[in-house]
């Protein structure tokens, strides 16, 4: 077997309304980069990312100039030397983002066509674990108001979620701890609260804040600090205050290792997107699983759903707010806080490509 085609599209989509987190700022629209994969066969494999605005362009030209001439002709059955080989012809200018991104666009297209070969559902084909799934409603509500951003999570529990995530990093620690008190006054007592600082603090104030954030009894508080502050991360879960949840911006597994070594983490939540596709998230959530550590995932749900569903040490899939579900033919379901993976071959996700004409950028 050899492959025969690789074929990438870039399509910008906008988001219905303005969203923000603290990192990353007000967001009107996310990119979305399609990579199609062609066996001799002529069997596909489909793969994508998303990532911020104007910046899935600069991704989709790695695929095309740096892996595209070493994909054709190669085996599609040999994703870890495939990835070996992207790794390595692109390691000077990359060595994480965005080249992880662009690999994994790659690895999901790879990984999919695998699945359609041997007519496996992913779920299965990466070890098969359990197909019912905890979801959580990852809510970006920064911008919102007091009452917007209660409506947006009475509107995650009628979609029949039971755990909701909502985001801190307001002009003052006073302000998030007066919406977190709302949103805690607002849920159920059965219904589990998240909170995602996106970076918003120095370890000094996230010290401040975990005082205070405490007594909400969060199943986790996000990213208090910047992603790569590893000793910050240690000091601040020796204080065991509150469980701490990272991983969506660590783009290699000697990041991953890195923070579970200094014990910086209590709930790791890797993005395939970020950390170059299925192969990489399947090594951490096995590094966690011998750190005795939960796997999370963060963004791409209708993806990470497969993956977790292999994990024995699986947590929580992130329903995330970049959602596609307009422009593919069968949307994850919810029910009583779980979810499902297809059981179609590879991920079964199917896109409408004449939806999605009027938003392609290249
Ligand atoms: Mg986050």
């Amino acid at each position: 077997m050899e492959i025969s085609n690789v074929d990438v599209n870039t399509y910008k989509i906008p988001l219905p309304e303005p969203v923000e987190a603290y990192a990353a700022g007000l967001m009107k629209a996310f990119d979305l980069i399609i990579c199609k994969i062609t066996n001799n066969n002529g069997i596909q494999g489909v793969g994508y990312i998303t990532v911020h605005e104007n910046q899935g362009l600069a991704i989709s030209q790695i695929i095309k100039n740096s892996f595209k001439p070493l994909l054709l002709k190669q085996d599609p059955r040999l994703i870890e030397l495939l990835w070996k080989n992207m790794w390595k012809a692109t390691h000077y200018a990359g060595r994480g983002a965005p080249v992880s991104f662009a690999i994994a666009a790659v690895d999901v297209a790879l990984w999919d066509l695998k699945g359609k070969c041997l007519k496996e559902p992913l779920w299965r084909l990466l070890g098969g674990h359990d197909k019912k799934v905890t979801a959580y409603a990852g809510n970006i509500d920064l911008n919102f108001s007091k009452e917007k951003l209660l409506d947006g999570a009475t509107k995650s529990l009628d979609k029949g979620f039971k755990a909701i995530k909502m985001r801190l990093g307001r002009e003052s620690l006073s302000e998030d701890i007066e919406r977190l008190d709302a949103m805690r006054n607002h849920l159920p007592d059965n219904i589990m609260l998240m909170a995602d600082a996106n970076e918003a603090w120095r370890t000094d104030q996230a010290v401040a804040a975990f005082k205070e954030i405490e007594r909400f009894k969060l199943v986790w508080l996000e990213e208090p600090i910047k992603p790569d502050d590893f000793n910050g991360y240690s000091y601040l879960r020796s204080l065991g205050k509150i469980p701490i949840a990272a991983g969506e911006n660590l783009h290699t597994l000697s990041e991953f290792n890195q923070l579970i070594t200094v014990n910086g983490v209590d709930f790791l939540e890797p993005d395939l997107t970020t950390c170059g596709g299925i192969t990489p998230f399947m090594k951490v959530a096995k590094l966690a699983e011998i750190n005795n550590l939960p796997i999370c995932s963060h963004g791409v749900h209708e993806l990470h759903v497969h993956l977790l569903a292999a994990c024995p040490n699986a947590s929580y899939l992130e329903f995330h707010a970049w959602r596609i579900d307009d422009f593919i033919d069968s949307s994850l379901v919810v029910k009583s806080g779980y979810t499902e993976p297809s059981e179609k071959p590879g991920h079964g996700i199917n896109f409408d490509y004449d939806k999605l004409k009027s938003y392609l950028i290249n």
